[in-house]
């Protein structure tokens, strides 16, 4: 019988590709979601993509009762949590339901899938725990910190686990530290489809290229970088999609738990991106510079060694392709999943 994958947040950008790359892989996948952050839609889009039927219950991760029945239907081997909110301004502004969601949901998947007999476990972390780096690839060992209630979040999270791993030593989880998450499948029926103003830059630039925003406003051209703009590491979401199965692997073939990068290595600016983006894409991105905004760090790049060391993963997909697949999910769905 196939291993079987709880997904939390399953119909989300990641999640969805995640998805795809575990079923590629095969394990089987029962996904979850509450659609508070993603479309029904993307249900289909799996089935077209992958041809299967998407098991799939819509809950909310904090309600245990839902768990319970859910875990009670479904037996699974292990779970990858993507169930979170995840805009850093929106979490300053509304920090109880960030903890809520992000905090309150991560305990409540635990103690469901612990009460199920159930206790491997990947948890969506970010870059953001690295705080401002202070040196460049940033390794696993950097010091940690958080500038906003998401960050902290995610903080406390890894806290959570670590302590759950020193309690009971039959937890196994590995925190994935996601850098900059772009691109989308090359079948373009999948891809980030975000409600409102994009936080992210290259959504922004995408929705730029398709005339559905004017211009790109460039937050600071002063920074201490080749080019002054800011420096990302960029990864391609199938590459993100692929380190979750590797992960798995890991935890389901050996003992222990394990922190690492999901990133390139590489630092791309915003400057350079949006040359690789007017590229892929064949049209012009209008540009404006404007101040540096609050919390933004210069430059933050991965040292992406450890994972290649215990997961034998690497990313392998450049930035041309992340921006050739941006583009052709923004020109096929201009206006995302339920236009
Ligand atoms: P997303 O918003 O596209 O996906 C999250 C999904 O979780 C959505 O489909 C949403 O509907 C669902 N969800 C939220 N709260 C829920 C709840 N209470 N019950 C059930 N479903 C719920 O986000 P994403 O970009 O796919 O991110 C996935 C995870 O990766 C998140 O934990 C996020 O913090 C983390 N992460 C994302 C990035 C990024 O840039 N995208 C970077 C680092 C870490």
């Amino acid at each position: 019988m196939a291993t079987t994958i709880l997904l939390t947040g399953a119909t989300g950008y990641i999640g969805s590709h995640t998805w795809l790359a575990l079923h590629d892989a095969g394990f089987a996948v029962v996904g979850v979601d509450d659609f508070s952050n993603s479309s029904p839609q993307v249900l289909e889009r799996l089935r077209r993509i992958g041809g299967f039927s998407p098991v799939f219950e819509r809950a909310d991760i904090g309600d245990a009762a839902a768990l319970d029945a859910l875990l009670g239907r479904h037996r699974v081997d292990a779970a990858v949590h993507f169930a979170a909110f995840k805009a850093v301004g929106e979490s300053t502004a509304r920090p109880l339901a960030y903890y809520r969601n992000n905090v309150g949901g991560l305990v409540a998947v635990c103690e469901a899938l612990r009460r199920h007999g159930t206790a491997r476990f990947v948890f969506s972390s970010s870059a953001t725990v690295y705080g401002d780096p202070r040196q460049l690839p940033i390794a696993e060992d950097a010091p940690l910190s958080a500038t906003n209630p998401y960050g902290q979040t995610k903080l406390i999270g890894e806290a959570l686990l670590a302590d759950l791993g020193r309690a009971d030593p039959l937890w196994q989880t590995a925190c994935l530290r996601y850098f900059n998450p772009v691109g989308a499948h090359e079948s373009g029926l999948i891809g980030e489809d975000p409600r409102g103003t994009p936080n992210n830059l290259m959504p922004y630039v995408a929705q730029v290229a398709i005339g559905r925003r004017p211009c790109l406003e460039v937050f600071g051209n002063d920074y201490p970088t080749p080019d002054g703009t800011g420096v990302r590491d960029y990864i391609h979401v199938v590459d993100l999609a692929e380190g979750h199965v590797a992960a798995l692997r890991g935890l389901l073939d050996t003992a222990g738990s394990l922190t690492v990068n999901l990133g390139t290595g590489r630092g791309t600016s915003v400057l350079e991106l949006v040359r690789a983006y007017a590229a892929a894409s064949g049209r012009e991105i209008p540009l404006r510079m404007v101040g540096r905004r609050p919390g933004d760090v210069a430059a933050c790049w991965a040292d992406p060694s450890r994972a290649a060391m215990r997961l034998g993963w690497r990313a392998r997909l450049d930035l041309d392709r992340m921006c050739q697949d941006s583009w052709r999910w923004q020109s096929l769905n201009p206006k995302g999943f339920d236009a």
